[in-house]
């Protein structure tokens, strides 16, 4: 079989992902990243069983897992710091052959670069435009045009390649609350235990990263923008007026949220409204597929998004190994992957809608309820998200569609 090209369209964690999953069967790959560098300011990533299932299909699972930090125990508590559930992570592993890891987004995204041969990552090349000429598919970046035989467009929640050629896609729906993230200075006591604290339309929730730093987040409910306000582009000055806002708003919370608030460097906290992506009728469309964010962007309330770009990543290679018809083994792609991760879009959406719960008679029901319900059967609920395994045998349409009812 001749060569076959693919441009992937944003180097995050999906689109390197997908890169490498491709480039590992034989595709020429080029990624093309608007940034002027491959980093990530980001703070700590959770990646459950599924991501890592999906990293060990890419060989870096080991890699992967040796850098993130595993705790024994986490759960959620109440504002006033009593536990409402917990999960026993040594359970998860049992259940689903992988702990739950949490490391910093910089080392995952160092990871996947290094994975790559040099040439294929290009920062500073931002694309302007996707299109069918007729003859070829046109990719219109910084660097000039590029017409492979495959476009990847991971470019995110305002992917460039989505808005190209699904011009009537509904855009991001904002989710009503907006999420802090950062990292505490290395702790010489850290709490042994990580916690999502849920309060009254406000959330705080910690887990270990290696090396005794916590990682830290935080969500309000708030109308969209209402973020700190300073002038110009200092993001220092910004994060030292988000630290104050969060200070303000969870310095009294329970132990240990002040102490760790304390370890924070006022100028690493990062804000972002959160949004996701309203159902879109087919990722794929001739010989372009979107993937990650791109998507399915999904508020982080069950912290899946970065997982399900990885299934993406590895799921759209096994779907185009050994075949020369790229749209059909797209359609496959798409029927895997979008009934799946529409459904996760939607569960996380819920979650969130529970979690951010105001009114006081609902939220002394949740908190009821939370604490009622047995973790095993937490766990159990989790099965259909966190079981996935990598298609095995090459897949087609119809064995799909019948997969996904
Ligand atoms: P992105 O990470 O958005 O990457 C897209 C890339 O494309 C970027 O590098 C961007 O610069 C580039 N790009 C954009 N436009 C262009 C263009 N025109 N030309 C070239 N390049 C372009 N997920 C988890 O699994 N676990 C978690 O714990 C978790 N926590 C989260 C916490 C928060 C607060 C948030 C907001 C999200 C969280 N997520 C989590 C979700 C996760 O961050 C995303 O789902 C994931 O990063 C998506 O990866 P992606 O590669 O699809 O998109």
């Amino acid at each position: 079989m001749p060569q076959r090209a693919a441009t992937v369209v944003g180097g995050g964690i999906g689109g390197l992902a997908a890169a490498i999953a491709l480039h590992r069967r034989g595709w020429r790959v080029e990624v093309l990243e608007r940034a002027p560098k491959f980093t990530e300011i980001g703070a700590g990533i959770s990646l459950w069983p599924n991501a890592l299932r999906a990293l060990e299909a890419l060989g870096l699972a080991d890699t992967v897992r040796s850098l993130g930090a595993v705790e024994a125990t986490g759960g959620v508590r109440d504002r006033r710091g009593r536990w409402l559930s917990r999960t026993d992570n040594a359970e998860l592993a049992r259940r689903f052959g992988h702990p739950l890891v949490v490391l910093h987004r910089a080392d995952l995204l160092r990871v996947l670069t290094e994975a790559l041969p040099a040439d294929i990552p290009r920062s500073g090349s931002e694309v302007s435009a996707v299109r069918d000429d007729g003859r070829s598919l046109v990719v219109e970046h910084a660097g000039g045009e590029s017409r492979p035989d495959l476009v990847v467009g991971a470019d995110g929640l305002r992917s460039v390649v989505r808005r190209a050629l699904w011009p009537d896609a509904d855009g991001p729906r904002y989710a009503g609350y907006s999420a802090w993230r950062m990292v505490t200075e290395p702790l010489p006591e850290p709490p042994s235990e990580g916690a999502a604290t849920w309060g009254r339309g406000e959330r705080f929730g910690y887990t270990a990263l290696p090396g005794g730093r916590m990682y830290c987040f935080a969500t309000a409910s708030l109308p969209a923008g209402s973020t700190a306000h300073t002038t110009g582009a200092d993001t220092t000055a910004a994060s030292s007026c988000e630290y104050t806002g969060l200070l303000r708003r969870f310095g009294a919370w329970p132990d240990p949220i002040p102490a760790l608030l304390a370890a924070v460097p006022e100028d690493a906290v990062l804000r972002h409204d959160l949004y996701d992506l309203p159902p879109l009728p087919s990722f794929v469309l001739g010989r372009v597929a979107l993937l990650g964010d791109a998507a399915h962007a999904m508020t982080p309330n069950l912290g899946q998004g970065a997982c399900q770009a990885l299934e993406d990543a590895v799921t759209l290679a096994h779907c185009l190994d050994g075949t020369t018809d790229v749209p059909t083994a797209l359609r496959s792609y798409d029927l895997l992957r979008r009934p799946r991760t529409q459904l996760i879009t939607r569960r996380s959406a819920r979650l969130g809608a529970v979690g951010q719960l105001s009114w006081p008679p609902a939220v002394l029901l949740r908190d009821t309820a939370a604490r009622l319900v047995p973790a095993r059967a937490t766990l159990r609920s989790m099965t259909p998200v966190l079981a996935w395994t990598p298609p095995g045998d090459r897949v087609t349409a119809t064995e799909n569609e019948n997969e996904n009812r």
